[in-house]
């Protein structure tokens, strides 16, 4: 994570330890990742609650993504046509309410992004490299404005890899199976793990200083509850 440009120059006139804090003050990230089901959402939005900062959805942008190569009747298998489709939409992203919020072409397209269909073509458009480096953009740009909590793939390990916030939730496929079937959506969770942690660009990892928590047995309160003394720990305020 650098200095936001208009910094830079400044920088390098500057003691460390002030860069440091400037650094901080600017843009803390907290990372959460993990397979799907996980708890990673609840959880996220939760904690940014807590926190006081912008809850980040990165799958959602996966799926907006996919939303629109459905949309204009390309094949989510079709590289070269997603490549294509991405040239020609303009994707803006900032923050409402203190949540990520996409338009895709000027549409929000919340209410389809959990459509079976896009659960069943995410994991093809996110293996896609061009797709994977538009996505990480938008990320890194919501962090030059705001204070997050993201949850995604590779948040740790790729999109963020200084951040010394790191989280990986998991939880064993029974309860992940059982909390999709209660959501009442279609989604072959076992498959999207497998293609996300076997794909060649950013796979679903384990970053190497993450803190790890299985969720399994665990209310979304006592998770947050972790994570904040963890956070605390490291030196984070978290407002009482
Ligand atoms: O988190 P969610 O299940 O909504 O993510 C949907 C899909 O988006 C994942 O299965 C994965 O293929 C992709 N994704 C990703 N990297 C992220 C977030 C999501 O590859 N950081």
């Amino acid at each position: 994570m650098g200095l936001p440009a208009c910094f830079r120059g400044l920088a390098l006139h500057l003691p460390d330890t002030l860069i440091l804090d400037m650094r901080k003050d600017l843009h803390r990230v907290v990372a959460i990742d993990g397979p799907a089901a996980s708890g990673k959402s609840s959880v996220a939005r939760e904690l940014a609650r807590r926190l006081g900062f912008a809850y980040v959805n990165s799958g959602a942008i996966y799926r907006a993504i996919t939303w629109h190569v459905l949309q204009s009747a390309i094949d989510p298998g079709d590289t070269s046509g997603v490549g294509q489709a991405l040239e020609s939409v303009t994707i803006a992203c900032d923050i409402v309410n203190n949540e990520s919020r996409i338009l895709i072409d000027r549409i929000d397209p919340t209410d389809y992004l959990h459509d079976d269909r896009v659960n069943e073509g995410v994991s093809h458009i996110s293996g896609v490299p061009r797709v994977r480096s538009v996505v990480v953009q938008k990320m890194r740009d919501y962090a030059r404005s705001h204070n997050l909590v993201i949850e995604g793939r590779d948040i740790g390990s790729v999109v963020f890899p200084d951040t010394p916030y790191k989280f990986y939730l998991n939880a064993s496929p029974e309860v992940r199976l059982r909390r999709r079937a209660a959501q009442g959506q279609r989604d072959e969770i076992t498959m999207r793990d497998h293609a996300d942690s076997s794909r060649l660009v950013s796979p679903l990892v384990v970053a190497r200083d993450a803190h790890v928590i299985d969720t399994s047995l665990l209310t979304i309160e006592g998770v947050v509850n972790q994570i904040i003394d963890r956070l605390e720990q490291k030196g984070l305020h978290v407002p009482s």
